[in-house]
């Protein structure tokens, strides 16, 4: 398994690279009632916009002050323009878009641009765009998957289908831009079996990354109500339990699949459940222990 930062090398050899996230002020349509108003029951945005990101900046501005940050400690660092929080393709018009990922593209020291967003976010002419962005600086579609099961969209309220997945990701890459999926362990009625058959459809997609993390009960999210009331099938995972499915994921995803994550670090405050109070290399050192075992 390489890691995700050999991954960015064999891309920009010679060459550390950094993610600056991008706040650009997009909605998502599962909030804004373009297909729903409640979320997805999970999720809390502020719990992963840095504080940079502020929506009145512009673009670059924001890109100036997150290489600021970094620069500090390594002056010849390289960016990826990061469009993270909500849904990135999502309430503009293809101008519009352009002319934001143009401003962030253009910026001096970035290297390529990474684009969160849905899959029934991406019509053809999105993918077009990201598809001419590509062949100036590598695109990066980091989309939204969660699991490959219906009910279980269904019942996080995402309102999309697998089906929805596996159609962007194989326009995506027919149009030569790298994807990646971002599932979540542990949503309501799965187990581990369902789990590793998300992860096993994943991988018989054309990704070239996985970003896995824990499903993560977050204060004032409407699953947190579920389960305080009760109401949701689910059991937040033991550190143990986490760290034996994640070596057992690592088996099954085959070489060509980079894992960039296994592991979500809300702020402290906002968790509720699991809190095992782990930064991630902290969790990598454990989870490397259980993988290097399968070697010997
Ligand atoms: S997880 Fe994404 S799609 Fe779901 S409500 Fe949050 S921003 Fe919207």
């Amino acid at each position: 398994m390489i890691s995700y930062s050999e991954y960015l090398n064999n891309i920009f050899p010679g060459v550390k690279v950094q993610k600056i996230s991008v706040n650009a002020g997009f909605s998502c349509p599962n909030r804004d009632g373009t297909i729903g108003t409640g979320g997805c029951s999970y999720c809390r945005n502020d719990s992963f916009s840095p504080a940079y990101c502020m929506t009145r900046k512009s673009v670059s501005l924001q890109i100036e002050e997150g290489k600021a940050f970094f620069a500090r400690k390594y002056p010849e660092m390289k960016y990826l323009a990061y469009f993270q929080s909500y849904t990135n393709t999502h309430g503009r018009n293809i101008e519009a878009l352009e002319s934001l990922y143009r401003e962030a593209i253009d910026c001096e020291g970035v290297v390529g641009l990474v684009i969160g967003t849905r899959p029934d976010t991406l019509p053809d002419n999105v993918i077009g765009l990201l598809a001419d962005l590509n062949r100036q600086k590598p695109v990066f579609l980091e989309i939204g998957a969660e699991t490959s099961s219906d009910e279980t969209l269904r019942i996080i309220n995402r309102h999309h289908s697998w089906k929805d997945v596996k159609d962007a990701v194989n326009r995506a890459s027919n149009n030569g831009i790298r994807c990646g999926l971002h599932l979540i362990a542990g949503l309501p009625g799965e187990n581990r079996e369902q789990i590793l058959l998300n992860v096993a459809n994943a991988c018989s997609l054309p990704i070239d990354t996985l970003k896995l993390h824990q499903l993560q009960i977050l204060k004032g999210t409407p699953l947190y109500e579920e389960w305080r009331n009760g109401m949701a099938e689910m059991t937040p995972f033991s550190l143990e339990e986490y760290l034996d499915l994640c070596a057992e994921i690592v088996r099954i995803v085959p070489d060509r699949i980079v894992i960039e994550r296994f592991l979500a670090q809300s702020p402290p405050d906002m968790v509720v459940a699991p809190k095992w109070g782990l930064k991630n290399y902290q969790f990598m050192n454990l989870l490397n222990q259980i993988i290097s075992k399968d070697k010997r």
